[in-house]
């Protein structure tokens, strides 16, 4: 067991809750202190109700655990961050620079601050975006990942702290409902199909997005955590790929489960989100330097979170 203590902030969402126990399972659960605005439906373990807003509760939660490692997962994600950007910007930017300004003074060794495909906007390359297309994204939620991106970089460069990150692609769960983003229909179809009903999508049936199931998220995300300081070479954070499909590709994997399955499109604000993102992300820089290797593709995906949401509704 290795001696650190973790601090996860923001860990009652889509990926604290699906990441808590795997760091619990490395470190201990003693070890591993999971923070949020909001407490959780079931606490296992360490829990402190913090407002990551406020840098003295974060710096005294800090101390108090003797934190070593930061996962600074708090944020207002895409379509939500839409409905009142200011406050979106100001609670994702306040949040994060309390956590690397925390981390520096209290000499956190490692830090992980999450990025996202919506970092990138209407100028980068549609298919197979490379790690350094430009980045002019079209949300408050992007701008605050591509701002989060550059001062990462720069607490690394000026002030030498471990920061890493990754832009992850959409990410597919059962353990918990997402957070307000702009590929959560992806989460919520397979939510409607298990209890047999219909679905209606809000993004057209021809939308292609990059994704993830959260069990790859979570290894790239641990091996990124785990891999030797001077392998680590993107400061910024690093392109991700795991699958890329439409809703109508989505819909015909679980139609091999449910053929009576029915889905309707209704596109709403989200599809102009979507339209502005990337469909197939490049990741050969996050392969080559930490040997990044996605395990599930669309059938394999559609399997598991059948199986999972099965078990919980039956
Ligand atoms: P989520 O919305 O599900 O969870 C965020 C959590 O942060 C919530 O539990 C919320 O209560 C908490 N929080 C909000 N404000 C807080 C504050 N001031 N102090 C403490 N806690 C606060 O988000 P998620 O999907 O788990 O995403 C985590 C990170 O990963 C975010 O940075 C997000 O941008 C990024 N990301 C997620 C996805 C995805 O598909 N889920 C994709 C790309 C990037």
């Amino acid at each position: 067991m290795k001696r650190e203590t973790i601090l996860v902030i923001g860990a009652n969402g889509q990926i604290g809750t699906a990441l808590l126990p795997r760091l619990q399972a490395i470190y201990g659960t003693r070890s591993v202190v999971a923070a949020d605005l909001r407490r959780p439906d079931q606490e296992q373990g360490i829990f402190e109700q913090m407002d990551a807003t406020k840098a003295d509760e974060l710096t005294e939660v800090v101390r108090r655990h003797r934190v070593t490692q930061i996962y600074h997962l708090a944020a207002i994600l895409s379509a939500k961050g839409e409905s009142d950007p200011i406050w979106a910007w100001n609670l994702n930017m306040a949040t994060l620079l309390n956590v690397l300004e925390v981390a520096r003074v209290n000499r956190i060794r490692k830090v992980f601050v999450p990025s996202s495909i919506a970092a990138f906007g209407d100028d980068a390359p549609k298919y197979e975006t490379p790690q350094t297309a430009v980045l002019d994204p079209a949300t408050v939620y992007g701008i605050s990942k591509v701002a989060a991106e550059n001062w990462s970089l720069y607490y690394h460069k000026r002030y030498g702290l471990d920061v890493r990150s990754l832009r992850y692609p959409g990410l597919i769960s059962y353990q918990s409902m997402p957070g307000g983003g702009t590929t959560d229909y992806a989460v919520a179809i397979f939510h409607a199909a298990v209890q047999g009903q219909p679905y209606e999508c809000f993004l057209s049936e021809n939308t292609l997005l990059p994704m993830m199931y959260m069990d790859d998220a979570l290894r790239a995300t641990l091996e990124l955590m785990e891999a030797p300081e001077n392998r680590i070479k993107v400061r910024t954070s690093y392109n991700l790929a795991g699958m890329s499909f439409t809703p109508a590709d989505l819909t015909a994997s679980i139609q091999t489960y449910f053929p009576d399955f029915k889905v309707r499109y209704k596109p709403d604000f989200r599809q102009a989100i979507a339209d502005s993102w990337p469909k197939t992300i490049d990741d050969t820089v996050a392969r080559r330097d930490w040997g990044w290797k996605p395990e599930f593709d669309l059938p394999h995906m559609t399997q598991e979170m059948i199986t999972q949401l099965s078990t919980s509704y039956h």
